[in-house]
C-alpha cells in the first residue's frame, strides 16, 4: 500500500524526523491561507499523488507570496498529473503547502528489501535529486549500500561508515545523519514497510538535514496489524479494476495487453502468461483467484476482465487442485448471466470434478471454446485475440 507524501513526513514528525514545515490544502482558498500562515518568502506547492518524478512533470511548483501559491494550486487540484511513472495520470484532490527550504546539497536515502541476499539494506547516494533507477543503470558506484541485519536493525557504525563516504565531514551533520538512518531502519521495521524513501535529503545552507521529500510504502501482507496505517489509504490513486480485485481479495496486476486470463495459483498464473506470449500473444493481466474460490469471488474476477476494454479473448486455465471445477464454472456461468459475455472465452479445466465442470459450461449454453490442455488453450487465446478463430 502506497500512501501520500504529506501522510509519510505526518509518520516522519512523529519519529521525530526533520521535515519541512507544511501545511495540506483542497483548494486554492485553502493554499492562500496556508502560504500566510507559514510566511517564508517562498513556499512550494506540492501536488499530492500516487508517484515520484513530480517535480519534472510540473507537480512541485515555487510561489513567491500566497497569491501564486493560489494560482498554482487551482491549476494542479481537479486536474491529474502525468509523470514518467505513471503516463495514464493520477487525480490531484490535496495540495501540501510547504515553507521553501535552502538546498546546499541533495542526497538519496532510501531502505527495502534486497532480494538476492534475503536482506533489507539501506542504500544512500551523494547523487541526490536524480532518480535512483538512473544512478543504478549509469553510475551504480555512486550508490552506497549497507545490508541490515533484521535482529539488530541498522547499527551506529554502519551509518557513520556511510555518513564518510557520502562525504560529510562536519560533526553536528554526521551526527543527524546518523540519527536519521538509525530511525529511518527503526520505522521501516515498526511499520512493516517495503519501502521508506528521502529523495531527496537535503543539507541546508543553515547546515542542517531535512528530508524534503517522503515515501513509505507498506507490505500489504501485515498490514491487519497496523489498522492506523490501513486508513490512510487512498482509492483515488488506485486503478479501479485493481481497487475491485482488491475487494474480492484476487490478485490482480493489469498488463499491457489483449488476452484476459483467469488462472488459479500464481505459479500458473505465471506460466500461462508465459505460454501465451511463447504463441505470440501479450497477456492483458495476471489474475490468480487462489485456491478458495467461491462461486461470487470468479463471478467478480470474470467481470473484472470483461470490464477491461483492452481484452479481445478470454483464456481460462484452471488446475482444480484445492479449487474444484465446477465451482469455476459455476462462477463463469454466474458472471455471464450479469454481463454479457461478448468476446471469445477458451476453458481449460483440469483436476477435480472436471466432469462435472465441463457438464455444467456445456449445458450453460455459452458459446465456449474448449481447450485440451495449457498449449492448446493458449494457442487458441491468441488466435482469438487476432480475431482468427
Ligand atoms: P518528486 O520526487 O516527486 O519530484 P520532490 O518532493 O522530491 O518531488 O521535489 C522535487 C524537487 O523540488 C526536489 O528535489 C527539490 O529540489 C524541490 N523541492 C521540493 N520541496 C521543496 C521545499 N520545501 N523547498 C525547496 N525546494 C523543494
Ligand atoms: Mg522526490
Amino acid at each position: 500500500m502506497k500512501i501520500h507524501e504529506y501522510q509519510a513526513k505526518e509518520i516522519f514528525k512523529k519519529y521525530g524526523l526533520p521535515v519541512p514545515l507544511g501545511i495540506v490544502a483542497h483548494s486554492a482558498q485553502e493554499a492562500k491561507q496556508a502560504a500566510e500562515e507559514l510566511g517564508t518568502p517562498i513556499v512550494v506547492v506540492k501536488a499530492q499523488v500516487h508517484a515520484g518524478g513530480r517535480g519534472k512533470a510540473g507537480g512541485v511548483k515555487l510561489a513567491k507570496s500566497p497569491e501564486e501559491a493560489a494560482e498554482i494550486a487551482a491549476q494542479m487540484i481537479g486536474n491529474r498529473l502525468k509523470t514518467y511513472q505513471n503516463p495514464e495520470g493520477l487525480p490531484i484532490n490535496v495540495v501540501l503547502i510547504e515553507a521553501g527550504v535552502n538546498i546546499d546539497k541533495e542526497f538519496y536515502v532510501g531502505m527495502t528489501l534486497d532480494r538476492e541476499v534475503s536482506r533489507p539494506v539501506l542504500m544512500v547516494s551523494a547523487a541526490g535529486g536524480m532518480e535512483i533507477e538512473e544512478i543504478a543503470k549509469t553510475n551504480p558506484e555512486l550508490i552506497i549500500k549497507e545490508h541490515v541485519d533484521p535482529v539488530t536493525g541498522l547499527m551506529p557504525f554502519q551509518a557513520r561508515k556511510i555518513a564518510f563516504k557520502i562525504g560529510l565531514t562536519d560533526k553536528k551533520v554526521i551526527s543527524q545523519f546518523v540519527k536519521l538512518a538509525m530511525t529511518l531502519s527503526k520505522m521501516y521495521f515498526d511499520l512493516d514497510a517495503s519501502l521508506i524513501e528521502v529523495n531527496p535529503l537535503v543539507l541546508t545552507k543553515e547546515g542542517d538535514l531535512i528530508c524534503l521529500d517522503a515515501k513509505i510504502d507498506f507490505d500489504d501482507n501485515a498490514l491487519f496489524r497496523h489498522k492506523d496505517i490501513l486508513e490512510l489509504e487512498d482509492t483515488t490513486q488506485i486503478d479501479p479494476l485493481e481497487l475491485e480485485a482488491k475487494k474480492w481479495d484476487l490478485n490482480y496486476v493489469k498488463l499491457d495487453g489483449n488476452i484476459g486470463c483467469m488462472v488459479n495459483g500464481a505459479g500458473l498464473a505465471m506460466a500461462t502468461m508465459d505460454t501465451i506470449k511463447f504463441y505470440g500473444g501479450e497477456p492483458a493481466n495476471f489474475l490468480d483467484v487462489g485456491g478458495g474460490a467461491t462461486v461470487e469471488r470468479v463471478a467478480a474476477a470474470f467481470k473484472l476482465l470483461l470490464s477491461d476494454e483492452n481484452v479481445k479473448a478470454i483464456f481460462v486455465n484452471i488446475f482444480g487442485g484445492i479449487v474444484r471445477c465446477d465451482r469455476i464454472a459455476g462462477g463463469i456461468v454466474e458472471a455471464a448471466k450479469q454481463v454479457e459475455l461478448d468476446r471469445p472465452l477458451i476453458v481449460r479445466l483440469e483436476g477435480t470434478n472436471v466432469e462435472l465442470g465441463r457438464k455444467m459450461l456445456e449445458e450453460s449454453g455459452l458459446n465456449i471454446i474448449p481447450a485440451k490442455d495449457m498449449a492448446d488453450g493458449a494457442q487458441k487465446a491468441v488466435k482469438a485475440a487476432k480475431g482468427e478463430l
